[in-house]
C-alpha cells in the first residue's frame, strides 16, 4: 500500500474531529448566548410583533428591573412609553440615563435625541430645541435638524424654519415648496399688519426658492386689490392659469370682486364661465351658477347647470340642477325635491370638503399647511378630490 493512501487513513477522522469540534463549540456559545437571554424577552418581543404594546411594556419593565444594567433596553422601554403616549414615563426615563456614567458618546446622543422626542410630543419644544441645538455638531446632526425643522414649523419661527431647511437641502430633497412656504408665512403676516413692502419682499423670495408658487401669486393680488389696484390684481391672479389653473378656485370670488370694482362685471363672468369651460375640475361651480342666477337669470343659470350635467356627470353637477330645478318646479313637487337634495348632500358631504393627499385628513376650509400631519401644500384645491393631478412638483 502506498505511503500516501495510509496518510489519507488517518488525515479524514483528524478533519472530521476537527469540524465536529468547531460545531460544538459554536453551539456552546450559541447556547449560552440564548440562556443570558431571559425567555420573557422573547415573550415582550412576541407582544410587540402582535401589536400588544401594553403587555409587551410590562414585560420589559419586569425585565429591565433585573437587568438595570441594558441600556439598550431602556431605549427600547422609553421609545414604548412615547409611543404609548405615556410621556412623563419616556421623560423620566431618559433623563434617568443621562445620568448614568457608563453611557458612551454615541449612546449619549441617542438618549439625548430621544429625550428631545418625549418633550416634542409633550409640546415642551423650547426644551426640545435646546437638546437638539447640542447635537448640531454630533452623529445625530441631521436628525436633529430634522426634528428642528418640526419644532420651528411649530413655533410658527419662520426664519429659522427657514435657515434650517437650507442647511437639510440635499439631492434627495431641496426644500424649495417649503421655503416659498415659510416666506409666504411671514408675507402673509406682514400683510396682516400693513408692512406691504416687507411683504412683498418676502413674495419675492418665495417665488425665487420656488417660482411656480401658487401661494405667493394669490398673496400678491391680494396686497394688490387691499390697495385698491384691481388691474394688478386680477394680473396676479390670472398668472396661475400659466402655473396651476385649480388654484384660480382659490381666488375666484375675488377676482369677480375685482372686475366689479372696475365695472367690469360681464367681463369677470365671461372669464369664469371660460375657465370652466377650459379646466372641468376648477371648482368654480357653484361661483359660476350663483353669478349666472344674479346676472342672467333664473333660466340661463338652470340651462347653464343642465348643460354642465350633460357634460360631466358629477356629483356637484347633479347638486346643481336639483337646486336650480326645486326653484322652477310646481309647488307639489317641491317637498319631493327637498328630500332628494337632502339625501344627496347627506350621501355626497364629504365632497364638499378638501383633503390632504397625504395622510387623507379632511376640512371644510382650505390648508397650505395640514394641521394633521403638518405636510405643506398637500390639500387639493378642489374640494371632494384625494388626489391632485395637475401637481406641480419640480424636485
Ligand atoms: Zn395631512
Amino acid at each position: 500500500m502506498p505511503d500516501s493512501q495510509f496518510w489519507w487513513l488517518i488525515a479524514f477522522p483528524v478533519f472530521f474531529g476537527l469540524g465536529w469540534l468547531a460545531a460544538r463549540v459554536d453551539i456552546k456559545h450559541v447556547l449560552s448566548e440564548t440562556r443570558s437571554l431571559p425567555a420573557s424577552y422573547f415573550k415582550g418581543l412576541n407582544f410587540l410583533l402582535n401589536g400588544e404594546t401594553n403587555r409587551a411594556v410590562d414585560v420589559y419593565v419586569d425585565i429591565a428591573r433585573h437587568h438595570a444594567e441594558t441600556v439598550e433596553l431602556q431605549f427600547t422601554l422609553g421609545h414604548l412609553f412615547r409611543r404609548r403616549g405615556e410621556l412623563e414615563r419616556a421623560i423620566r426615563m431618559h433623563q434617568k440615563l443621562l445620568t448614568r456614567r457608563d453611557l458612551n458618546a454615541v449612546q449619549r446622543q441617542q438618549a439625548q435625541f430621544e429625550l428631545a422626542q418625549d418633550f416634542m410630543k409633550a409640546g415642551l419644544f423650547d426644551r426640545a430645541e435646546t437638546i437638539l441645538t447640542e447635537l448640531a455638531n454630533t452623529d445625530y446632526a441631521r436628525q436633529a435638524r430634522t426634528e428642528l425643522l418640526a419644532v420651528y414649523q411649530q413655533e410658527k419661527d419662520w426664519p429659522k424654519a427657514i435657515e434650517t431647511a437650507r442647511q437639510l437641502r440635499d439631492d434627495s430633497h431641496n426644500y424649495q415648496h417649503e421655503i416659498a412656504q415659510f416666506y409666504c408665512e411671514l408675507a402673509a403676516q406682514a400683510h396682516t399688519r400693513s408692512h406691504t413692502e416687507e411683504a412683498l419682499g418676502f413674495l419675492e423670495q418665495a417665488l425665487e426658492a420656488n417660482r411656480q408658487c401658487a401661494r405667493a401669486r394669490l398673496i400678491l393680488g391680494e396686497i394688490a386689490y387691499a390697495a385698491g389696484d384691481h388691474q394688478a390684481a386680477i394680473d396676479h391672479w390670472l398668472q396661475l392659469e400659466m402655473q396651476d389653473p385649480l388654484y384660480l378656485a382659490l381666488a375666484a370670488r375675488q377676482l369677480l370682486a375685482a372686475y366689479e370694482a372696475l365695472g367690469q362685471s360681464e367681463e369677470g363672468t365671461t372669464l369664469l364661465l371660460r375657465l370652466l369651460q377650459q379646466y372641468p375640475e376648477l371648482d368654480v361651480l357653484d361661483l359660476a351658477y350663483e353669478r349666472m342666477l344674479a346676472q342672467r337669470g333664473l333660466d340661463a343659470a338652470y340651462a347653464f347647470v343642465r348643460e354642465r350635467l350633460q357634460t360631466h356627470p358629477t356629483m356637484p353637477s347633479l347638486r346643481k340642477v336639483l337646486e336650480a330645478h326645486m326653484l322652477v318646479a310646481p309647488d307639489e313637487q317641491k317637498a319631493e325635491l327637498d328630500i332628494i337634495v337632502k339625501l344627496l348632500n347627506d350621501a355626497t358631504r364629504e365632497q364638499t370638503m378638501y383633503f390632504c393627499n397625504h395622510c387623507g385628513f379632511k376640512a371644510k376650509q382650505y390648508f397650505w399647511h395640514c394641521p394633521a400631519c403638518t405636510a405643506w401644500e398637500a390639500f387639493a384645491p378642489v374640494r371632494g378630490r384625494k388626489n391632485r393631478l395637475h401637481q406641480t412638483e419640480s424636485y
